[in-house]
C-alpha cells in the first residue's frame, strides 16, 4: 500500500525507469520533481517526455534542494546511494525507495521473484511463458527491460507478475515480497573482495526476507556459495540439482524429475527443449519448482504435459545461444550477448556437436588462455573478427583460424570452413564496442548476415 505523500523525488532520469516512475505519480496526481546529474541540454529527449506537471532539478545535485521538504526519494537503478544528495537524504531521515519498491506498493496478485549472477532474464522469461500457457494474466518486467510500474496498475488478485531482480534492486528494497522467490547462482568471479562478495549475497538473499509462513524459496543446490548457506534458508525452501537426486527438482540421464512426482516419471525430456546446455537445464528446473509451488498455493494439479509444451516450445531469449536456422545442414546460433570468456564457456560446452566459432572484439582482460582446451575440443576452425584479432591469433595458434573484415565476411568463411551437420555460432567473448553500438545490433547484424547468406546474397 502507497502511503500519502506529499511531495516526492525522482532521482535519476537518464534510466528508462526514472522517466516511467515520474510519469506514473504524475499521473496519480502526486507532487513531483526529478533530479539528475546530467543537464537538460545532455538529456533533452528524455526530460521532453516528463508529465508537464513534472518539476526538473537537472545538471546537478546538491543536497541544497532536499530543503524543498521531499517526503520520498525514488532512486532509479544505476544511481548509487553513496552520492551526497542521498546519503544527506537518509540521514535526515527521509524515505529512500527504489523503482522496485515503489511499483510493488501498487502490485497485486502473485508475485514471483528470480535474482542469480547469470540466467535471470532467460528463467524470467521462461517462468512467464509456463504460466501464460496454463491460462494466467502474466506480466513479466523488473531487469529483465520493463520497468515494474509500467505494469503495476495492470495487476489485479488474479493475475501473476515474474519479477526479474539485479542485486542492485535487492539492495533497495523494503516491503517487497515474493510469493516464491530464487536465487539462480552466486558466483564469487564478479567480485574482487571478499567483503564486497558478502555484501553482493547478503544483498541477493534480501528476495525472501520479507517471507510469510507458505512463501517458497527455491536455489541451485549445486552452487556453491548457496548450499553453504542452506541452513539459513526459511522452512520449507526448495532445491535444485544435475546430479543429487534427494534434491527437489533433479536431471538424471538426459530428463529432469521432481522428487513430489518421483523418480519414474520425469517432467521434462530435456532432448526436446530448444534452449541448450546444462545451464539451461538449471534454469527449467528453478522454472518448474517456482510453477509448481504457485500452483499449490492456489490449490490447482500441475497440468504436467502443458508445463512441458511450454517449456520445449520456449525459443531462448535474443542474442543468448538464439537458433536462427538452418542452412545447407549447417545450424546457425546467435550468442552475441557473451561477452565475457564465462558466457563462451558455457557455449561450448552446450553446443552437442563440433562448430564453427566466429569470435573477437573489444578484450575486457579477461584470462582468454582458459577456453584453449574446450576450443581444441569443439572448435574445426576460428573466424576472428574485431581489434583482438592479433592477440587470439597468438593465444589460439594451435586452432586452424581465419580472420574475417565484418559479419557478412565473418559468416561466408565460418560456411566455407564447416561441413553438414556442424554449428555455426558466433559468441564474441568481448565486448562489441570496436565494430558496433552493442551486443544487440552486433547480434542483429549476425542474424541480417545469416538471412543474406540464405538467401544467396552474399556470394
Ligand atoms: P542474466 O539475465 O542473468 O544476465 P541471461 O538469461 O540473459 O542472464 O543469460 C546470459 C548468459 O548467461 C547466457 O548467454 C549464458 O551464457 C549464461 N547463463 C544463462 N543461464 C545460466 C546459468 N543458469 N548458469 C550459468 N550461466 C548461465
Amino acid at each position: 500500500m502507497m502511503k500519502d505523500y506529499k511531495y516526492i523525488l525522482v532521482v535519476g532520469l537518464g534510466y528508462r525507469s526514472g522517466l516511467t516512475v515520474a510519469n506514473f505519480l504524475a499521473r496519480k496526481n502526486y507532487r513531483v520533481a526529478v533530479s539528475d546529474m546530467k543537464s537538460g541540454n545532455e538529456i533533452s529527449s528524455i526530460a521532453e517526455k516528463l508529465d508537464a506537471s513534472v518539476e526538473k532539478f537537472l545538471g546537478n545535485q546538491d543536497p541544497s534542494i532536499l530543503d524543498r521538504g521531499f517526503d520520498l526519494i525514488v532512486l532509479s537503478p544505476g544511481v548509487p546511494q553513496r552520492i551526497p544528495l542521498i546519503r544527506t537524504a537518509i540521514e535526515s531521515g527521509i524515505e529512500v525507495i527504489s523503482e522496485v519498491e515503489l511499483a510493488y506498493r501498487f502490485m497485486k496478485g502473485i508475485i514471483v521473484s528470480i535474482t542469480g549472477t547469470d540466467g535471470k532474464s532467460t528463467t524470467t522469461a521462461l517462468t512467464g511463458e509456463i504460466f501464460r500457457r496454463l491460462g494466467f494474466r502474466t506480466f513479466v518486467g523488473g531487469n529483465i527491460g520493463v520497468p515494474l510500474t509500467s505494469l503495476a496498475e495492470d495487476t489485479d488478485d488474479e493475475s501473476i507478475s515474474v519479477v526479474e531482480l539485479s542485486s542492485f534492486q535487492l539492495e533497495t528494497l523494503d516491503s517487497y515480497r515474493s510469493d516464491v522467490s530464487a536465487i539462480l547462482n552466486v558466483a564469487p568471479d564478479h567480485l574482487d573482495r571478499y567483503d564486497s562478495m558478502e555484501d553482493y549475497f547478503d544483498a541477493k538473499k534480501n528476495i525472501y526476507r520479507n517471507g510469510n509462513e507458505g512463501d517458497v524459496f527455491v536455489y541451485n543446490l549445486d552452487n556453491e556459495m548457496l548450499r553453504n548457506s542452506a541452513a539459513e534458508f526459511p522452512a520449507g525452501s526448495l532445491c535444485f540439482s544435475k546430479s543429487d537426486r534427494g534434491a527437489d527438482a533433479f536431471y538424471s540421464e538426459g530428463s529432469i524429475f521432481l522428487k513430489e512426482r518421483g523418480a519414474g516419471d520425469a517432467v521434462i525430456d530435456c532432448s526436446k527443449l530448444i534452449i541448450m546446455g546444462m545451464h539451461n537445464v538449471e534454469n527449467v528446473m528453478a522454472a518448474l519448482l517456482m510453477v509448481v509451488s504457485i500452483l499449490k498455493k492456489k490449490g490447482i494439479a500441475p497440468d504436467y504435459e502443458k508445463i512441458a509444451e511450454a517449456c520445449y516450445s520456449f525459443p531462448g531469449l535474443e542474442h543468448r545461444m538464439e537458433f536462427l536456422g538452418t542452412y545447407m545442414g549447417r545450424s546457425f546460433y546467435n550468442d552475441s550477448k557473451a561477452t565475457t570468456v564465462g558466457a563462451l564457456e558455457v557455449a561450448l560446452k552446450s553446443i552437442p556437436e563440433k562448430g564453427v566459432l566466429i569470435m573477437g572484439g573489444r578484450t575486457k582482460g579477461d584470462d582468454y588462455s582458459r577456453l584453449k582446451p574446450l576450443v581444441k575440443d569443439k572448435i574445426r576452425t576460428l573466424v576472428l573478427i574485431g581489434e583482438s584479432t592479433e592477440e587470439f591469433s597468438g593465444i589460439f595458434s594451435e586452432s586452424s583460424q581465419v580472420t574475417a573484415g565484418d559479419l557478412d565476411d565473418a559468416i561466408v568463411r565460418a560456411f566455407s570452413e564447416s561441413g553438414e551437420g556442424d554449428i555455426i555460432l558466433l559468441s564474441p567473448a568481448c565486448a562489441s564496442f570496436d565494430m558496433f553500438k552493442s551486443y544487440e545490433e552486433r547480434g542483429e547484424r549476425f542474424r541480417q548476415a545469416f538471412e543474406k547468406l540464405k538467401n544467396g546474397d552474399l556470394n
